[in-house]
């Protein structure tokens, strides 16, 4: 049943109120503000009473898919379940502003420093800085580092960078940010970077590669040494999208993989969600020779004295964002590590790969896989034998939505036409990964028997399904309103 939507605008009465304020027991002052900035009309606010005003966020809070609703293996996201502890735990810091005295916020920069050292030794880097607000932040932030690091070397010719055809969007996007051309790779029939066409595209032009591993197919790159001489021999730098960092805490490490700058995304893999609309941080670690070039100011522990921001740092780039990143994220991920401990975080990523690889095994029989290898973190689908029923990828991913799941991520990677991609993630149970396996082998299912059903879906949400195209294209998201009588 489809059940309309009102906005606060709509719902509001005139003289209604959710507030009881004392009356006013100081003098009103006129003349105080500028004549143009006084308003002259009262604003058009929506007047509500104050269990209407609970009773609608509520309501749209139902609406709302979460993690904590349902499973959501949204692949590439890694919406896994984030511990309630760690989200209380940044509120110990809320009355620090970051204008305070350096010297009164010793626990901040000890914090910092300390998530720095541990996150260096789950990637084998040297130093990390916090400031990229997310993912795609950090990749930009990477990329200026390995601009600057040619640039002090008078290497100006070095404006490639190399990106793989199964990349993420944001890897050629921030490229092409940081002012270089990129030169897409093409990967095997499968899945891997095709050596071959890679040795013939480096050279004196080559800036550096850009690299996700697992992939963004859920596949570990196997020959991740032979590409890292390649791009080395030629004279690049190796950036290692740490988005996918999931799969491989505590088994393998990006530094040993050869890659001299890394960033991790802490919403995803450490303990944020990913997508939820708050902060994110996208922090960046680097190898010894980058160190100069990263965003002052560096935390820095010297002689053994507390930690503090080190702002003398001539080759800095500068700084990639307001103050020093976004903090309640890093202290949701140093909780989080701490927390799980080293073992704990393999256990974490053990169990990502398992949960991945047993939702492969049980779907490959009744849809198509882009690649018949054991995957990583999550596992890339494709409709199969569906689509000779005239069942979509779109379709199925609505179908899902009415048995009570968030979809995979859909149409993505590019390289796999009619692509859905599912990242189960370790938190959820095996119940839980049977339940969404059942969902999926329903669809398929009904695909034989009745077809139509599944291009009606959604059937439970409140609106069906959207023309996408001028949603897209012509967005409405303001609301106009009417003037009040
Ligand atoms: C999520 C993701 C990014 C971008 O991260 P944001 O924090 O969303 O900017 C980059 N690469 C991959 C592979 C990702 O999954």
């Amino acid at each position: 049943m489809r059940s309309s939507a009102p906005l606060l605008f709509e719902l509001s009465k005139t003289g209604r109120r959710a507030a009881d304020l004392p009356p006013m027991d100081v003098p009103e002052l006129d003349g105080l503000l500028p004549e143009e900035l006084v308003a002259k009309e009262p604003l058009p606010l929506p007047e509500m009473s104050e269990v209407e005003l609970i009773r609608h966020y509520t309501r749209l809070s139902r609406r709302n898919f979460g993690v904590d609703n349902g499973s959501y293996p949204l692949g590439s996201c890694t919406m896994k379940y984030n511990p309630k502890i760690n989200e209380q735990l940044p509120a110990c810091f809320n009355k620090l502003h970051p204008l305070l005295d350096e010297l009164d916020l010793l626990p901040v920069w000890e914090l910092m420093h300390a998530l720095g050292e541990l996150l260096c030794e789950l990637c084998g880097m040297d130093q990390f800085t916090h400031q990229p607000a997310a993912g795609a932040h950090g990749e930009l932030t990477g990329l200026m580092l390995i601009k600057a690091y040619h640039d002090t070397r008078l290497d100006h010719e070095r404006n490639e960078i190399l990106v793989p055809d199964a990349a993420h969007g944001t890897n050629p996007a921030s490229a092409a940010l940081a002012g270089f051309k990129t030169i897409e790779v093409p990967s095997t029939a499968d899945g891997d970077v095709d050596i071959e066409a890679l040795k013939a595209l480096v050279g004196p032009r080559t800036a550096g590669l850009m690299l996700t591993n697992p992939s963004t197919l859920g596949l570990f790159e196997r020959n991740i040494l032979e590409i890292s001489n390649i791009v080395h021999d030629a004279g690049g730098l190796l950036y290692y999208d740490g988005a996918n960092m999931n799969a491989i805490m505590g088994i393998a490490r990006p530094g040993d993989m050869g890659f001299d700058v890394v960033h991790l995304n802490l919403h995803k893999t450490l303990s944020t969600p990913h997508g939820g609309g708050g902060p994110g941080a996208g922090s960046v670690g680097v190898k010894k020779e980058l160190i100069p070039y990263l965003p002052a100011p560096v935390i820095l522990k010297r002689h053994g004295g507390p930690a503090l921001p080190d702002y003398n740092r001539p080759l800095s780039i500068g700084r990639v964002k307001a103050f020093y990143g976004n903090f309640s994220v890093l202290v949701k991920a140093y909780a989080y590590v701490l927390s799980l401990g080293g073992a704990g975080l393999k256990q974490a990523s053990e169990n990502a790969v398992l949960n991945a690889n047993y939702v492969q095994h049980h779907l490959k029989g009744e849809f198509g896989l882009a690649n018949d290898r054991v995957c990583m973190h999550e596992c890339v689908l494709t409709p199969g034998p569906l689509l000779e029923r005239g069942i979509h990828t779109t379709d199925i991913a609505k179908a899902l939505i009415d048995r009570g799941f968030h979809p995979p991520t859909i149409y993505f990677p590019l390289i796999v036409p009619e692509a859905m991609m599912f990242e189960p993630t370790e938190t959820e149970t095996r119940e839980n990964l049977d339940e969404l396996i059942a969902a999926m082998l329903d669809i398929a299912e009904v695909s034989k028997t009745d077809p139509e059903a599944l291009h009606r879906a959604p059937e439970t949400t409140p609106i069906g399904r959207p023309d996408e195209t001028r949603a897209a294209r012509n967005p409405v998201v303001r609301f106009v309103a009417e003037p009040k009588e």
